[in-house]
C-alpha cells in the first residue's frame, strides 16, 4: 500500500480543445478508500487512466509511494484496476487469470504463486472455479475472479471502474459488502469511480466530486450528503 500524490494534473485531447481533467490535486492516504463521483464527462474515467498509466498526462506529476510514476508505463506500475466488463483473458482458466498478472508483476516461484492464487481464491470464494474458463461463469462469479486478480498481486493501489454497474441489484449488494470487508481486512488504498450515489455514500472514507475535470467538492461521505 502507498500514499497516492496527485498534482496539476491535466489532460487535453483534440490539440486542446477538450480538457478532460483541469490541473487537478489530489491526495489519497496510505490505506484510504476514495470514491470519485460526478456527472458524465467530467473527467473520472480520464483520471482513473492516468492513475493506471494508461494514459499519458498532457502536464501534472503522479506520485505512488516514494516514486514519481508520471512517465511510467502501466505494465511498470505496481496498480492494479477492476473494470466494469472484468476483462479477463477469455481463453484462460480462472486460475491462469489470476496467476498471469502476479507473474507479470512479482517474481515469486511457480510453487509460491500457486499458493498465493489458491489463498487469494479462498478468500474471495472462487476456489471450486479455477480450472472454470470465464464463459462459464455468472456475471457476479466473473466480478469476484477480477477483484481475486487485483488482489493476489497486493499492488500499491487499487483502481475500480464502476465495477458493478454491470450486477443486478441483489449481487450489486452483495459485492459491494464483499469490497468493504476486503477494505477492512486488507485495508487496501483505493480510488473508486461510479456514478452511483449510494455507492459512494456507503463505500469508502472520502467522497471526491469532480466538475468539468477539477475538484469541486471533498469530505467525509456523510458531510458530502445532507441526507445520510
Ligand atoms: P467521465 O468518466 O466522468 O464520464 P471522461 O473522463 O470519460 O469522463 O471524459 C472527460 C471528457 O473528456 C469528456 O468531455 C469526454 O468527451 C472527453 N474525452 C474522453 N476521452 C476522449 C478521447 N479519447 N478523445 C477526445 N475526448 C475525450
Ligand atoms: P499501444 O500504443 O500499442 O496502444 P501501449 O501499451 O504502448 O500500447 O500504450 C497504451 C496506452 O498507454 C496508450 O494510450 C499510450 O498513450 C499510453 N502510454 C504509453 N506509454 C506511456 C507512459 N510512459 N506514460 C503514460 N502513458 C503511456
Amino acid at each position: 500500500m502507498a500514499r497516492v500524490s496527485v498534482e496539476s494534473l491535466r489532460k487535453e485531447y483534440d490539440v486542446g480543445t477538450v480538457v478532460a481533467v483541469d490541473d487537478l490535486d489530489l491526495e489519497i492516504e496510505d490505506g484510504e478508500f476514495v470514491t470519485v463521483v460526478g456527472p458524465s464527462g467530467c473527467g473520472k474515467t480520464t483520471t482513473l487512466r492516468m492513475l493506471a498509466g494508461l494514459e499519458r498526462p498532457t502536464s501534472g506529476r503522479i506520485r505512488i509511494g516514494e516514486t514519481d510514476v508520471t512517465d511510467v508505463h502501466a505494465k511498470n506500475r505496481d496498480v492494479a484496476m477492476v473494470f466494469q466488463n472484468y476483462a479477463l483473458y477469455p481463453h484462460k482458466t480462472v486460475f491462469e487469470n489470476m496467476a498471469f498478472g502476479l507473474r507479470m508483476s512479482t517474481d515469486l516461484s511457480a510453487d509460491e504463486r500457486e499458493a498465493r492464487v489458491v489463498e487469494t481464491a479462498e478468500m474471495m470464494d472462487i476456489e471450486e472455479l479455477l480450472e472454470d474458463k470465464p464463459d462459464e461463469l455468472s456475471g457476479g462469479q466473473k466480478q469476484r475472479v477480477a477483484l481475486g486478480r487485483a488482489i493476489v498481486r497486493e499492488p500499491d493501489l487499487f483502481l475500480f471502474d464502476e465495477p458493478l454497474s454491470n450486477l443486478d441489484a441483489k449481487l450489486r449488494t452483495s459485492m459491494r459488502a464483499e469490497i468493504q470487508r476486503i477494505q477492512d481486512e486488507l485495508g487496501i488504498t483505493a480510488v473508486y469511480v461510479t456514478h452511483d450515489q449510494h455507492e459512494a455514500m456507503t463505500m469508502g472514507d472520502r467522497i471526491v466530486i469532480l466538475n468539468d475535470g477539477t475538484l469541486q467538492q471533498q469530505g467525509k461521505p456523510t458531510d458530502v450528503y445532507e441526507n445520510p
